[in-house]
């Protein structure tokens, strides 16, 4: 079994979704995860928030914008009037669902009942177009067997047995098709994987059926070794191992959800990158595989809280950290990066939700200070301190960017550089400049 995931651009028109189906349609068993139509959850969500807002004339304007676009899409994908009416239905039902929902008492649960229509619809008009053109495939409701735990955590042993299940009442089938992103939580009500979360989904489906590949079909030919949103002339990277990817999809490379690479690592699946718009790129293989380059890639990650914690007590003194980290976890916030000097120690945490309890409770032990969007900048290689003269070439590119932090030796093959979001761009030019 191979699992094959397309993203939002990938099925983002009548001509993309035709091209998915060639890259299918190969009798190899497989399990294809779709993700919404490009610019649908984007929609969805504003959607949700005119109607949690109450701008009840908005939300209907808006639902009917997004139902004209699906309309253009099925009279462009299908070629028989018995298919067009068919999706037609399938499709208006959705929207139709949308339309009735209790806009009196909008809580989080209907929103996120309204942010999984996206993949709903687009792996309903995918299946359909596949029986019109008489390829055998099956629809597997991730809503069946894609589950979370009460600390919203996969539920792995659920999503394996379900799973099974799933596939299992279509012995013949060699074709499925599902949802990516969508889940049920640990009370059963529909929830998702957080945004760009159908990597995450092929990643976990990958493992809970023990897959030989997990590929990820997006717009781009693999993983680049800088942000190419940001840096010009980009190259693509032939071969990451998982502990590197897993860091650079943490650290912000938006290519992969910060949580997908561990699951496949975990089942040792390897990952493959692949550019739907130019299928035979070789794209990036992400396996356990270690090379030994040196700096292969950079990524940069956003909105970050720089916290510091200033104290005389913590001189020559034991447990004082301790007592710090104590209060973060017991907010449920995960720390990124630490630097401490003899007497002050500065972190960065990324979930700001609790900070003004956090702040509260760190007072106790000394003064502190917040820095506020501020971006980690992840620099990644195997074995990145055995290449010395990159360390050199990294501090000659960053001459004119103001640093606030530098986390070195954390583990083999991370470099993390902490400054403000506004120096960002320069530094991640600079860095491609020097080091590439
Ligand atoms: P999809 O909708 O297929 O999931 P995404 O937009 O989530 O696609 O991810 C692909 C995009 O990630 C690329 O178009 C690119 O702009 C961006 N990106 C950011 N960093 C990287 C990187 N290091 N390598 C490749 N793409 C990256
Ligand atoms: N459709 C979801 C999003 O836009 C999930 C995904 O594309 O991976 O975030
Ligand atoms: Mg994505």
């Amino acid at each position: 079994m191979i699992i094959m995931k397309f993203g939002g651009t990938s099925v983002g028109s009548p001509q993309r979704i035709k091209s998915v189906i060639e890259l299918i349609n190969d009798e190899k068993p497989k399990i294809v995860v779709l993700s919404a139509m490009s610019g649908t959850t984007n929609a969805l969500v504003k959607i949700s928030e005119l109607i949690y807002n109450k701008n009840q004339n908005q939300a209907e304007e808006s639902i009917a914008e997004l139902e004209a676009k699906y309309g253009q899409v099925i009279n462009e994908l299908y070629t028989s009037e018995e298919y067009r009416l068919k999706a037609k239905k399938s499709i208006g039902e959705h929207f139709d669902n949308l339309r009735q929902l209790n806009t009196e008492a909008f809580t989080g649960i209907e929103e996120r009942i309204v942010l999984a229509q996206g993949e709903l619809m687009s792996t309903a008009m995918t299946q359909l177009y596949a029986e019109e053109i008489g390829l055998c495939s099956t629809l597997l409701p991730a809503l069946n067997f894609m589950r979370t735990d009460r600390n919203a955590e996969p539920d792995n042993y659920y999503i394996r047995e379900q799973l099974r299940r799933e596939l299992e009442k279509h012995p013949d089938c060699r074709l499925f098709i599902t949802q990516g992103y969508i889940c049920r939580n640990a009370f059963g009500e529909v929830d998702n994987l957080k945004r760009g979360g159908s990597d995450y989904s092929a990643s976990l489906i990958g493992q809970a059926c023990d897959a030989r590949e997990i590929q990820i079909w997006t717009d781009i030919d693999g993983f680049h070794n800088n942000d190419p949103r940001v840096v010009e002339n980009t190259q693509s990277i032939a071969a990451l191992s998982f502990d590197e990817a897993a860091e650079l999809a943490y650290f912000g490379a938006k290519i992969l959800h910060p949580a997908s690479v561990w699951p496949a690592q975990e089942a040792q699946i390897p990952v493959r990158l692949k550019n739907t718009m130019q299928p035979e790129a070789e794209g990036t293989l992400i396996s356990a595989q270690v090379e030994d380059k040196g700096i292969k890639a950079i990524a940069a990650k956003d909105n970050i809280t720089a916290i510091k914690i200033k104290s005389g007590r913590m001189l020559m003194a034991y447990g004082f950290l301790r007592k710090v980290f104590e209060i973060f976890e017991s907010y449920c916030t995960p720390i990124d990066m630490i630097t401490t000097s003899e007497i002050a120690v500065s972190l960065t945490i990324d979930d700001t939700s609790r900070l003004d309890k956090i702040l509260y409770e760190l007072r106790h032990y000394g003064t502190v200070e917040t820095d506020k969007d501020m971006t980690i900048i992840c620099l990644v290689g195997n074995n990145i301190m055995h290449h010395k003269d990159s360390i050199a070439k990294i501090f000659a590119a960053l001459a004119d960017v103001p640093i606030r932090m530098v986390s070195y030796g954390g583990s083999r093959h991370n470099i993390s550089i902490l400054t403000d979001m506004e120096h960002k761009s320069q530094a991640l030019r600079q860095l491609s400049k020097y080091l590439f």
